[in-house]
């Protein structure tokens, strides 16, 4: 179901959204090699309940965590490992959900070990401008379809590979809500979007091959070819003009110089 959110809703994901931005925050300088990824969740999940919010993964369908860790040519739901080390130039993709006060944000954010190969650097910087790109298409009337083709405009010109298994969706009480958000171009054009809406926009990036697969852990999607993948989330709020991105701090919004 599509919901179109109260004022007093809208304050509450926007809370719910900078809880999220700090723990995010905190986890960009806490990463590093010689860490496992299960070293991330733990902190990841501290950080969160420290701020009084649930993380919204953990038991999420069965997910065993409260961060997706995702490494290197693993795209998604990376489930967090103790045997799992992170190394000098890898890249380290953490998704994270949290609730506060019933409601919930989500965002994602891939991240360098240490010092890595400049390509896969571009890689992580194209990813989150697409996503930046793509929310200028995000408006009241607009349609959800128009965004994907924006964000594929835009990554086309990399010769990059654009996920197409997973897409973004609505948000608000519930993580996944209508609609599905494509980072690709559709035929259909899609719902339209409606401000008060509140959705997570999420392109996944492969620096190889679109194609990815499921890997026997029921969770975990990884690329077909062993290429690295990045990924960027945020939840944002349709209003008339520019999105309003919930799940940035204010000095991440001037940089970004978005709302
Ligand atoms: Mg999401």
């Amino acid at each position: 179901m599509v919901t179109i959110k109260t004022e007093r809703e809208i304050q509450l994901m926007r809370e719910a959204g900078q809880i999220l931005a700090k723990v995010h925050k905190e986890l960009e300088g806490y990463v590093k090699p010689g860490l496992t990824t299960l070293d991330l969740d733990t902190k990841c999940e501290k950080l969160i309940r420290s701020m009084g919010a649930v993380p919204s993964f953990k038991g999420y369908c069965g997910f065993p965590a409260s961060a997706c860790v995702s490494v290197n040519d693993e795209v998604v739901h990376g489930i967090p490992s103790a045997d799992r080390y992170i190394e000098e130039g890898d890249i380290v993709t953490l998704d994270v959900g949290v609730i506060w006060k019933g409601w919930q944000s989500d965002a994602a954010r891939t991240h360098a070990v240490g010092k890595i190969d400049s390509e896969v650097q571009e890689l992580i910087d194209h990813t989150r401008e697409s996503f930046f790109v793509g929310i200028k298409a995000a408006t009241d009337g607009a349609r959800v379809n128009d965004i994907g083709r924006t964000i594929e405009d835009y990554i086309n010109q990399f010769g990059y590979g654009i996920v197409e298994d997973l897409v973004g969706h609505g948000i608000g009480r519930e993580m996944h809500e209508e609609p599905e958000v494509p980072n690709f171009a559709c035929r259909s054009r899609g719902m339209k979007l409606r401000k008060n809406m509140t959705i997570a926009v999420e392109p996944m990036i492969n620096l190889g091959t679109w194609m990815v697969e499921e890997q026997d852990n029921g969770w975990t999607f990884v690329t077909c070819d062993g290429a690295p993948s990045a990924h960027y989330e945020n939840t944002i709020l349709i209003t008339e003009g520019e999105p309003e991105v919930l799940s940035l701090l204010p000095e991440e919004k001037k940089i970004y110089n978005v709302k």
